[in-house]
């Protein structure tokens, strides 16, 4: 071995954070490693909205809600094989994950966000209005800490096994350039000093999903082609999971790979587009079909319905569908969270809803009619058509020009399966069932806890959630 830690943590994203702080905190000494130039994976880039059921906003505003609620909830958009025990573990210890980032810098808005699937609005959305806004001041918390070590550019390559099966370290290549244009980080070798890493106490695995690693996507689901677009940022491939495949690790429902539907076609990944539809055209606005001018979905359904959706909508002629709201709806949202969209010209402006029918193509009478029926679901609090929740929309109609629209479609957003973790967040063995001794994983790399399809938002509690306690557990 090169040099010794007490922990090796593989991946700087919500789960590598959360475990690396609550080991610094107990003296460990700790390497962190990351194999990008930046920090934080998707983490850093996604929306930065944090599900906590129960949560003192919801009690605030007077919205009931339960553990079991949120149970139910993940568990239907999950198509029920979501490995519940883990889903129990989240609900019971998300405050204290919440409590967790706000001890560590992390800061939230005042009103809660309601994601598609979810029955009551219980997500936080950071003041930042993305990731960074916990990714950042955990990490730069974390970097002060006595006895921590973040290398960056420096890429898991293999584990270093004992002679009883236990993982002892890793092998890794410090200096080493990704190059986002491959299609899968383990096809080829991109160069760097090779090292050999020694974890006496454990190695923990944070390396995130695969949504971009276009081999192991295409072999889970061969209706994703090289240029399937992605939220995701380059660096989400398979090898560390593949890796731990090799050891013994178990893999559950690797094959569900999540579209997030709210990205837009007239930009690339993630981009300015997403947070405008997640946050406003989404829950106070409509989606409709441009072809026809009207509505197709419930906009607030969970993320697989509303893809599927979509993708009908699309069809072969690529007929995107239309997100809109009104001005009431973007006079709730975070400048950041349209500003930059109007700015790239994506999110357009209209004076009038016959204005933006034009500008789509739609037919204007019969989209005229679909926004009447919808503000009427909205005062009667009941959409007799998609069923969508719009008693919750704090009787936002569309009505207050100017109105605000967008082109919308599917991306690759996540993939739900992964390693077998038990409540611990220890990886569990093939042949024995129990424990790999020395090993932890939490976040996207592990598999179970959304079952079929994750509920928008969770991601952060499970990532945050499990890897405070791998943190705990080491
Ligand atoms: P999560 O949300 O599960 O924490 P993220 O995508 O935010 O996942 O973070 C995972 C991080 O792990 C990413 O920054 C990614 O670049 C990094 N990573 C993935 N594979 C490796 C590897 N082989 N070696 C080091 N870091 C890796």
């Amino acid at each position: 071995f090169d040099e010794e830690y007490d922990v090796i943590i593989v991946g700087s994203g919500f789960a590598g954070i959360a475990c690396g702080i609550k080991c610094a905190e107990k003296g460990y000494k700790t390497l962190m490693i990351e194999k990008m130039g930046r920090i934080g994976g998707n983490s850093v880039i996604n929306g930065g909205i944090f599900c906590v059921p129960q949560n003192d906003l919801q009690k605030k505003a007077g919205i009931k809600d339960s553990n079991e609620l949120f149970i139910a909830d993940c568990m239907k958009a999950g198509l029920g094989i979501n490995h519940k025990e883990l889903l129990e573990t989240l609900a019971k210890r998300a405050h204290e994950t919440y409590q967790f980032t706000l001890k560590y810098g992390a800061k939230y808005l005042d009103s809660l966000v309601h994601e598609g699937g979810h029955s009551v609005p219980r997500t936080y959305q950071t003041a930042v209005g993305s990731g960074a806004g916990i990714v950042l001041p955990l990490m730069e918390r974390f970097e002060k800490m006595a006895g921590v070590a973040l290398k960056t550019r420096t890429k898991f390559d293999d584990f270093v096994m004992d002679d009883a099966g236990r993982v002892i370290g890793i092998l890794a290549r410090e200096d080493y350039r990704f190059d986002s244009k491959l299609f899968s980080d383990d096809l080829e070798n991109q160069g760097g000093t090779p090292k050999a890493f020694k974890a006496t106490k454990a190695v923990m695995l944070a390396s995130g999903g695969f949504c971009q690693d276009k081999y192991y996507r295409a072999v889970q689901d061969p209706r994703l082609t090289p240029s399937t677009d992605s939220t995701n940022h380059p660096g989400a491939t398979a090898g560390v999971l593949l890796k731990a495949f090799g050891i013994g690790a178990v893999p559950v429902q690797v094959s569900w790979i999540q579209f997030g539907p709210w990205a837009c076609p007239d930009e690339k990944g993630f981009g300015v587009g997403s947070m405008f539809n997640v946050n406003a055209s989404f829950r106070y606005g409509i989606s409709v079909d441009p072809k026809t001018g009207k509505r197709y979905m419930n906009e607030l359904a969970d993320r697989k319905i509303r893809a599927d959706h979509m993708f009908a909508v699309i069809g072969k002629d690529e007929n995107y569908p239309i997100n809109l709201c009104d001005s009431q709806a973007i006079e709730r949202l975070l400048p950041d969270h349209y500003e930059k969209a109007l700015k790239a010209g994506i999110l357009k402006k209209f004076n009038t809803l016959e204005e933006l029918a034009q500008q789509y193509k739609m037919p204007v009478e019969a989209f005229k009619k679909t926004v009447t029926d919808y503000n009427s679901y909205v005062k009667a609090g009941k959409d007799p058509e998609f069923g969508k929740p719009t008693n919750m929309v704090d009787g936002i109609t569309l009505s207050k020009a100017p109105f605000y629209a967008m082109r919308g479609t599917p991306k690759l957003h996540h993939t739900m399966g992964g390693l077998q973790i038990n409540t611990q967040a220890q990886v569990i063995h093939s042949k024995t069932h129990q424990p790999i001794p020395g090993l932890y994983a939490a976040g996207e790399v592990t598999g179970g806890v959304h079952g079929a399809s994750r509920l928008g938002s969770v991601a952060i509690t499970d990532c945050l959630t499990f890897g405070m306690i791998a943190g705990e557990n080491i």
